[in-house]
Formats: structure tokens, C-alpha cells, sequence
């Protein structure tokens, strides 16, 4: 059996973005040594990192050097390739593997992995040519969504097929004719998440569930804890555990869920920490970070209790009116408050700079602050 590894060892990240960047900091707050690995020089964990290798995901004699010396090796982009993983795994334990890794990057593993497993998921039929999609529509019904199999995030990669009439050549076009899985659209009341750590050892800790209010596709905010009954809470913390134990997770795992007429569907796997759960660094017992190089590392998992209700806004590039630095003293004025930035350089629209978390005896409350602190900048 694997050993922890201890704090003062050095834990490899691959992947270099805010997800990597929040989880060195965790690490490098218990004493870890933390090396990164990502394609691009500039990427905003390297600032955290003691050790930063620039070079692509395929070179192998940089993934060596990378892996040279690291105790543990982590992920925290899901688009990598599994024989990355598989290649690094070769030399340092690696978590979570490359296996976990290819089944929750495409969707049709995925909704195959879930349908599986007896887990509730959005009725689905595998599309692989416009003649399938043709014949999937009549099974599934409409409405639907088409979604590529592979590199969706964020809405990306979908095409919604409202009804009959909808234009099957033209939706199969838009996803590039690359193939994928055609789902039944769900009428859900909300989205939440749950997050879940789980060690090689089968230990487990779960949060109960954040609620998600989208704009435009992208996560707007994470209210915590999701305004669904204990019932709804516990039936989607029990499939969480479920879905970590079943895929055999060894690291932190979020599940994306839909709540519909108080009963959950789950609708996607994000093995690393997650955008819904960045409110866990200032408002529960232990981040998901910091859960998350616990679980690597094979350590005693923190606890998952809320201190407060919160709510996390993401501050996109959007917020950089003209280019220009918010002025983040109105955020930082506000004792409840808690700003986060990844100092990533250049503000583009759309794209994740940073993020508020505000606590409050409430989790209205706190939304309410939020978005007022989010409206002034
Ligand atoms: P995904 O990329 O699969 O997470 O989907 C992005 C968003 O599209 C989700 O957060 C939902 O708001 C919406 N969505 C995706 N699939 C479905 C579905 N089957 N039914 C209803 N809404 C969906």
C-alpha cells in the first residue's frame, strides 16, 4: 500500500492554472515543496510554485525531470492526456489516475461510467455520425442537447434541440461532426454541486451541496449550502460517495448535479477542485485545496462543515472595465468579505480573474452582498 506523504515531501502539479495555483497554496501552507508543469511559462500557479517546467504535455524528458524528486504527483485541468498521467504514474504515485482521468473528459465515458454504476443521469444515446443523431433523436425525445464528446466545458461544445423542427444537419455541423452523446434535456428547478475527497486507503469526506447560478454559460455564483431540504442534501451527498467509491477516485472529485422535483440528476464529473467550491477556502473546516492534497497525499481528510452560509462570486475579466484594475478597496472595505485574485495578467472577457466569497448569518444574505460588492466594481 501506498504511504502519505508527509508534509515537507514535494507534490508535482500538472496543470498550471487558478485551480493548481489555489491548490499550491494550500499545500505550500502545510509544508509542502510544490513543482508545476504546464505548457505555458506565465501560467498563474508557477508564481506559487518553488519549481515551474515549461513544456507540453507529450515531452516526455521534461515530464521526467518533473517528476524527479516529487513525492506525489496531481492534476488540476481535465483536458490533459491520460497518457500524461499514465507516463508520470510510471516513476511517483499519481492522483487521481489516469483511468478517473479518461472517463470523466468525455462525456460519453462518462454518461456511459454513470449509466453503469445505476446512478441517475439525463437519458442518453451515443451519436457518432449524423444518421445516429437522426435516429437518437426519436429515443431520447426533444427537447434535447447535443454535446461533443470531448473538451466541453462552460456550455461549450452544445447545441440545445428544442423541438422537431430543429435542424439535425446543421447541430451535428456545429459540434464539427466529431461525434458525441445526445442527452434529454432536463427541467431542473436549480444546479448544485457536491465536492468529495476520497484516499487510496477508501476514506472518504464530503460537503453538502453548493447551489449554482450561471450567466452566459459560466459560473456566476456558489451559494453554500444549496436551498434544497436535508432529504435533497443527503440524497446528493449519498451519490457523491457513491460515484467516488464506484470510479474508484483517489483525490477530490465534483459532481455537477441537476435538482429536479426535489430528486437529483447527476450531469457531470470534474475530477480536481471546482469553480462551485472555492467558497470552502474562507467559510468551511478545510478548503477543498487543501482537502484535495490531503486526499493525494493519503493524510487524515479535514472536516467539511460549513463556519457560515456564504456565497463565492467569480470576478470575470468582464469586471476590468476598459482594461483597467477595479478599484478593490469597495471590496476589501468589507469586513465580511473575501477577495481572491490569480494575478493572471491579462483581463479578457469571459475569462476567471478572480473571486469574492462573502460570509452572512444567511445564505440570502450573503448573496445579496455579493452581488452588491460584484455590481460596485
Ligand atoms: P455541461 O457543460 O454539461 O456542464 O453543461 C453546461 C450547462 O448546460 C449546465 O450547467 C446546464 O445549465 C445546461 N445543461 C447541460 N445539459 C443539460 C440537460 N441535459 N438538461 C438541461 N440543461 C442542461
Amino acid at each position: 500500500m501506498e504511504r502519505p506523504l508527509q508534509p515537507g515531501g514535494t507534490i508535482g502539479i500538472l496543470g498550471g492554472g487558478q485551480l493548481g495555483r489555489m491548490s499550491a497554496i494550500a499545500a505550500r501552507r502545510l509544508g509542502y515543496k510544490v513543482r508545476t508543469f504546464d505548457p505555458s511559462a506565465g501560467a498563474c500557479a508557477a508564481a506559487i510554485a518553488d519549481e515551474h517546467v515549461t513544456a507540453d504535455w507529450s515531452d516526455t524528458a521534461a515530464l521526467t525531470r518533473f517528476a524527479q524528486g516529487c513525492g506525489r504527483v496531481t492534476l488540476e485541468f481535465e483536458n490533459i492526456p491520460p497518457a500524461t498521467v499514465e507516463f508520470v504514474a510510471k516513476s511517483v504515485p499519481c492522483h487521481p489516475s489516469a483511468s478517473v482521468l479518461a472517463t470523466c473528459q468525455n462525456r460519453r465515458r462518462e454518461k456511459e461510467f454513470l449509466r453503469a454504476s445505476g446512478i441517475p443521469c439525463a437519458d442518453f444515446a451515443v451519436v457518432s455520425s449524423l444518421a445516429e443523431l437522426q435516429a437518437a433523436v426519436k429515443s431520447v425525445g426533444f427537447p434535447c442537447v447535443l454535446k461533443t464528446a470531448d473538451f466541453g466545458y462552460d456550455g461549450k461544445g452544445q447545441v440545445k434541440l428544442p423541438t422537431a423542427e430543429a435542424d439535425l444537419a446543421a447541430a451535428w455541423a456545429k459540434i464539427g461532426g466529431a461525434g458525441g452523446v445526445l442527452e434529454a434535456w432536463v427541467p431542473f428547478q436549480m444546479e448544485i454541486s457536491v465536492l468529495v475527497a476520497r484516499t487510496v486507503d477508501g476514506r472518504t469526506a464530503v460537503y453538502d451541496p453548493a447551489e449554482n447560478i450561471h450567466r452566459d454559460h459560466i459560473l456566476h455564483l456558489s451559494l453554500s449550502p444549496a436551498r434544497i431540504s436535508a432529504a435533497t442534501a443527503a440524497e446528493a451527498r449519498e451519490l457523491a460517495l457513491s460515484i467516488a467509491d464506484k470510479i474508484q477516485l483517489v483525490g477530490l472529485l465534483a459532481v455537477e448535479m441537476f435538482v429536479r422535483d426535489g430528486r437529483i440528476v447527476v450531469n457531470e464529473l470534474a475530477p480536481r477542485p471546482h469553480n462551485s467550491g472555492h467558497q470552502t477556502f474562507d467559510a468551511h473546516e478545510t478548503s477543498q485545496f487543501e482537502q484535495h492534497v490531503r486526499a493525494v497525499c493519503g493524510l487524515p481528510l479535514g472536516g467539511t462543515k460549513p463556519l457560515a452560509p456564504s456565497a463565492m462570486v467569480n470576478l470575470l475579466g468582464d469586471v476590468w472595465r476598459d482594461g483597467q484594475e477595479p478599484d478593490w478597496t469597495k471590496v476589501l472595505a468589507d469586513p465580511s468579505a473575501k477577495l481572491h485574485l490569480y494575478d493572471k495578467g491579462k483581463a479578457a472577457p469571459g475569462r476567471k480573474m478572480g473571486h469574492i466569497t462573502v460570509t452572512a448569518p444567511t445564505v440570502e444574505e450573503a448573496m445579496r452582498r455579493a452581488e452588491a460588492l460584484h455590481a460596485a466594481l
